[in-house]
């Protein structure tokens, strides 16, 4: 067996390539502080689809009339990325999903329901086989609206191994086309993660009728390791958002799944379809739509991913990058360790590198300024220095 573990997707899925499902919209909107609306998670999604995401996750339409709508206008315009939309297990949020994303190029519906004991019995109050009936009517139901359908049995990093194969046989039978293999408490070790996706790919009937996918929440910063050890134990899909927002400490950072894959791609073998010069573009545009920043220090989009500040590292990277430098700045979107503006670098960009290049704008001005600067992103490609001090005098 090779060192990427023996993935396992049905026809039409490359084995060799691992899929991003980005969830910045439901799992990172729904968090506190991240609240977004229609029109900014239209806008989003647009940037998602430039990106090169294979899954965006648009919401969850049960949950109001607002996010409804906003899934319903990204299902009508975005083409590309197949849309999907989050339902429990019951079939008033699943006919909501489909009313909201049934017009998209590629629909999925994704039902969510728990399987671990803890939740079964104190969040549920029922026993392992009603759960698992409850689940394989949602699927069935799911299925008669819907090609495709992912199931996520929750709180999975804590379940039962041989419950969690006995629920996802069930699901695979009742027609699920994507199983996703959730840590929903952010709670396993990376080995005892990667050694629960290996068991159940291996352990389940017919793991060549679905996608195997898994999701990492960030509590004890563990998200991005545990989502590659998904990875390396037979995963070919991952949930994600940028800048790794989510729930409580967050989910695992797409710019991070993504950059591992690319600079480890030697070692792992795994291609990936994500346009990684739109990575800062995007981190920026989130940064600007919810008006949260990420710490300096973040992995590839924080404002110090790429700076070397100490003179020895200096030093070094002058006389040779690859002193200090994994990765090339302009591989995630980044010019010579600055931001590349081109018409969708939002105006948190516009105005980082008038600060860069000590261009001060009265705040009165600014949106003459910024004006000029999308007419100007909009006739060319790029924007470079000297295009912003012309434009500027
Ligand atoms: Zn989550």
């Amino acid at each position: 067996m090779s060192s990427n573990g023996n993935g396992k997707v049905p026809t039409g899925w490359a084995q060799d390539r691992v899929y991003i499902f980005d969830t910045t919209l439901r799992d990172g909107e729904q968090s506190p502080g991240f609240g977004l609306d229609g029109e900014a998670k239209l806008l989003f999604a647009k940037q998602l689809e430039q990106l090169g995401v294979d899954v965006i996750e648009a919401g969850f339409p049960i949950s109001s009339p607002g996010d409804f709508e906003a899934c319903r206008t990204i299902a009508r315009e975005v083409r590309g990325p197949m849309i999907t939309a989050l339902a429990r297990a019951v079939n008033a949020d699943i006919e909501a999903v489909w009313g909201a994303i049934g017009d998209a190029e590629r629909p999925q519906i994704h039902i969510v329901l728990s399987a671990s004991d803890i939740h079964i019995q104190r969040k549920l109050g029922l026993t392992r086989s009603e759960v698992i009936r409850r689940g394989v009517n949602a699927v069935q139901f799911a299925r008669n609206l819907c090609a495709e359908v992912e199931y996520s049995p929750e709180d999975a990093g804590r379940a039962d191994r041989d419950y969690l194969v006995e629920t996802v046989e069930a699901m695979l039978d009742a027609g699920a086309t994507a199983i996703n293999i959730p840590d929903t408490t952010g709670y396993c070790l990376p080995n005892e993660f990667g050694g629960l996706i290996e068991y159940v790919v291996s352990n389940v009937r017919h793991p060549e009728r679905a996608i195997f996918s898994v999701h990492c929440h960030n509590d004890l910063g563990l998200a991005t390791a545990n989502t590659m050890a998904g990875i390396m134990g037979g995963a070919r899909r991952v949930e994600c958002t940028v800048n790794g927002i989510g729930e409580r400490a967050g989910n695992t950072s797409l710019e991070e799944i993504v950059m591992l894959l690319k600079v480890r791609q030697g070692m792992l073998g795994l291609e990936h379809a994500i346009d990684t010069t739109q990575i800062v573009p995007t981190s920026l545009m989130l940064t600007e739509l919810t008006g949260v920043g990420v710490q300096p220090n973040k992995a590839i989009v924080g404002a110090n991913a790429f700076a070397h500040a100490s003179g020895i590292h200096q030093d070094g990277v002058l006389k040779d990058r690859l002193n200090y430098e994994i990765m090339k700045p302009e591989d995630v979107g980044l010019d010579d360790n600055r931001i590349v503006l081109t018409a969708r670098s939002g105006r948190h960009a516009f105005r980082h590198r008038l600060n860069m290049l000590g261009l001060t704008v009265p705040e009165d001005r600014m949106q003459e300024a910024w004006a000029g600067f999308l007419r100007l992103a909009d006739a060319r490609k790029e924007v470079t220095d000297a295009d912003l001090r012309t434009l500027m005098a």
